[in-house]
């Protein structure tokens, strides 16, 4: 096999601090890979600037006329570090035979894409670079974190544990994604969802080289629930399971209520209330229930996903 042309996809917002020393540590390790021959030199980086307020598209530029291997693109506002992965990858889908998509501050091992082209080259189509610890996160980012991932997954959210956005993907992979039109983008979501052959790649997540994080917790908070509501209509479905329940206990409830009444000891007016109390509560839960399983299904149709993806074909 030829070696493959691969494309290093970074996304860059406000990272004028980490670029002078990430950028030349990504060449450098497309260097090491095309000495070991496991790369074509024609492999590049391209670096999305989501809009940054400070001089990183300056910086993408300088080291642009230094070194035409690193090529850029730029956001005309903040679109979110998703929209930015998703622009990169759609722009060098017909250039790369693979890219590999890593965070600008380098706290992904940039010694691990090594170990994914590897995988890539003996056929895997996606392939997953999984933290092997999260020694370098504050206790409380680690536990929130993990909290979520088991929130999605029992949610019934598809993503691979402890994987950030830290992946190769093939070219034929980034071309299925391309159908996926959603506003509300959660690429580790979707990318499962491709259904390719995978591989994870483990390695150890370290501190940001320098600058500081762009997630705030408010931030990280909203792209975890985006991540769950854009994902899963299971939260609607609760409510109508809340209702059938509150129902049955309405019965329970009901046959209580009789049993005081007959017993002559309350006072006027609360049986009459307590059975209607019970049965409208359980009756407008159903309803919202009922309501809220249409809007689960125009929630599914708006997003026009594809309704399926071809793996292969045998036709001639
Ligand atoms: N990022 C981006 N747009 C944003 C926020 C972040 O492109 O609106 C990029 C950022 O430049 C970095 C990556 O996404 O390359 C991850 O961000 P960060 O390191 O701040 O997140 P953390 O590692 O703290 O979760
Ligand atoms: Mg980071």
């Amino acid at each position: 096999m030829k070696a493959p042309v691969i494309a290093i996809v970074v996304p860059c917002y406000n990272e004028e601090q980490v670029l002078p020393v990430s950028i030349p540590s990504l060449l450098s390790a497309l260097d090491s890979m095309v000495t070991d021959n496991l790369i074509a030199p024609e492999s590049y980086l391209m670096c999305c600037d989501d809009g940054s307020k400070d001089s990183t598209w300056n910086q993408i530029n300088r080291y642009h006329q230094m070194d035409s291997r690193v090529k850029g693109l730029r956001f005309s506002n903040n679109r979110g570090q998703q929209f930015a992965l998703l622009a990169g990858l759609l722009n060098v889908v017909d250039h790369c035979d693979a890219a590999i998509t890593i965070d600008a501050d380098l706290q992904d091992d940039v010694g691990a894409m090594h170990r994914m082209v590897e995988k890539f080259r003996i056929g895997t189509e996606i392939v997953y670079g999984v933290r092997h610890g999260r020694e370098s996160d504050s206790w409380f980012k680690r536990n929130t974190a993990r909290g979520f991932y088991s929130l999605q997954r029992n949610l019934g959210l598809e993503t691979v544990y402890d994987h950030a956005d830290f992946r190769l993907m093939s070219r034929n992979a980034i071309k299925l994604l391309s159908q996926y039109g959603e506003q509300n983008l959660f690429l580790r979501g979707i990318v499962p969802l491709l259904g390719l052959t995978s591989d994870t790649v483990e390695y150890d997540r370290k501190e940001r080289c320098a600058g500081s994080s762009k997630y705030s917790i408010r931030r990280m908070l909203g792209f975890s629930i985006d991540g769950i509501t854009s994902f899963s209509s299971r939260p609607i479905r609760m409510i109508l399971t809340v209702g059938v329940l509150l129902l049955l206990l309405d019965i329970a409830m009901t046959i209580y209520v009789f049993i005081s009444y007959m017993g002559n000891n309350v006072i006027p007016g609360w049986t009459s209330l307590m059975l209607s109390v019970w049965f409208l509560g359980s009756l407008i839960l159903i309803s919202l229930g009922i309501v809220g399983e249409y809007i689960g299904k125009i929630f599914v149709e708006v997003k026009n996903r594809p309704r399926y993806i071809i793996k292969e074909y045998l036709i001639d």
